[in-house]
């Protein structure tokens, strides 16, 4: 099959969504990969690492949108991109249609077959295209967080591991999921004192289990919350409900108990925010103040590490990706149920119960 991969175009995407080590196993598998020039060169791959890996690159994204026959991506096609797909085309990206009925009509008009990531399930019921970057958002957490508490950034100046003498930084996290984990390692390799909060026991006993004494759980009721946040240096939230907005877990008021100068990073803020007070910032701006407390609250954290980022997006999607490429997509999702969780558009047909509920279109 005739891979192609083209230059994301989103604003600030810098990932690729065919790193060379993938492109290299399709080469390897018999598929023709082409590769827009300069696409990788936002994750640190030129192309001369996709030459090397056997993929053949193109002058523009047009090329590669004519001539593939399946196009991998990384954000959901813009309106540009939507044009150039075609009926009996495959799409395999992150497309989060709910929210997007103008996607939704393209892709649907367009006639082209499209798998989204978001919504491809394994076998213990998780998100796996998903959770590779809630991994990076989490681990990145705690490293954005303790910037952000340095003095010269509005923090408290407090430093994550202390020094002998010298209290550690408190560090409360809202969410014990796959970003809570993350973050709970990451803060806790720093040296700092941990909390960990969430509202699943069974969670919360997995922790306790894993972290073997090296942090503190609580169940997540709004007294605890109140309490911890008092004494908190740094308060990351990563909570989500799935398909729901988040619930605001510490409001305005609060903010006037906890220290001058901490900080809250609000990982869930690309489902709303769990804090009151949160707005989405950018990479360029990642922070600002609310009655003495720092926020960092980056809605695509992991565009930050977008080398990091690429490789974990493609060692996840990679084997789906094989899949489809050697078996076409009809058998690869009539094999595989989790794939076929994906399967959002297909000849002008949406196949997304969820995405027709939202946007009150048969499916
Ligand atoms: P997850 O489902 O693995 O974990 C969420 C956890 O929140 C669960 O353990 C759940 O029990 C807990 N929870 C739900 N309601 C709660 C409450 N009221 N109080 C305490 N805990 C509660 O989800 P995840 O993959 O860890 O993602 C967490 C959030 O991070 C999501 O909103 C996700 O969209 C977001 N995210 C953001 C970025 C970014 O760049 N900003 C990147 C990746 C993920």
């Amino acid at each position: 099959m005739k891979i192609g991969c083209p230059t994301e175009v989103k604003p600030q995407e810098f990932r690729v969504g065919l790193p060379p080590a993938a492109a290299a196993e399709a080469v390897g598998r018999g598929h023709e990969v082409l590769v827009q020039t300069g696409a990788g060169v936002g994750a640190g791959f030129t192309d001369d690492d996709y030459q090397a890996a056997g993929a053949k690159i193109a002058p523009d994204a047009g090329s590669v949108f004519d001539e593939a026959e399946l196009i991998i991506k990384v954000k959901e096609p813009q309106a540009a991109e939507r044009k150039m797909l075609r009926k009996g085309q495959l799409l395999f990206t992150y497309l989060h249609l709910a929210p997007d009925p103008d996607q939704t009509r393209d892709l649907m008009e367009s006639g082209v077959t499209a798998i989204a990531y978001e919504t491809v399930t394994d076998a213990r019921g998780g998100l796996p295209l998903l959770a590779p970057m809630s991994e990076v958002a989490g681990r990145l957490a705690p490293q954005v967080g303790s910037w952000a508490l340095q003095k010269a950034n509005g923090g408290r100046g407090v430093l994550m591991g202390g020094v002998p003498g010298v209290r550690p930084a408190n560090v409360v996290i809202i969410g014990g999921g796959v970003v809570g984990a993350a973050a709970a390692r990451v803060a806790v390799g720093m040296g700092a004192n941990v909390t960990v909060m969430d509202r699943s026991v069974p969670r919360l006993s997995y922790l306790d289990d894993i972290f073997m004494g090296k942090l503190t759980t609580q169940f997540a009721s709004a007294a605890a919350t109140a309490e911890l946040i008092q004494a908190a240096d740094m308060v990351i939230g990563a909570v989500l409900i799935p398909g729901a907005a988040a619930p605001k877990l510490v409001s305005r008021a609060q903010l006037s108990t906890m220290p001058q100068g901490s900080v809250l990073v609000d990982v869930a803020i690309d489902q709303g925010g769990c804090f009151e007070t949160s707005k989405a910032t950018t990479h360029q701006d990642p922070i600002y103040e609310v009655d003495g407390v720092v926020h960092y609250c980056v809605a695509n954290m992991p565009g930050a590490v977008a080398r990091t980022s690429t490789q974990a997006l493609g060692n996840a999607t990679m084997p789906h990706l094989m899949a489809l490429a050697d078996k076409g997509w009809r058998q690869a999702v009539t094999d595989d149920p989790h794939l076929r969780a994906g399967l959002s558009v297909h000849e002008g047909q949406l196949t997304s119960p969820p995405v027709g509920e939202a946007l009150g279109i048969a499916a």
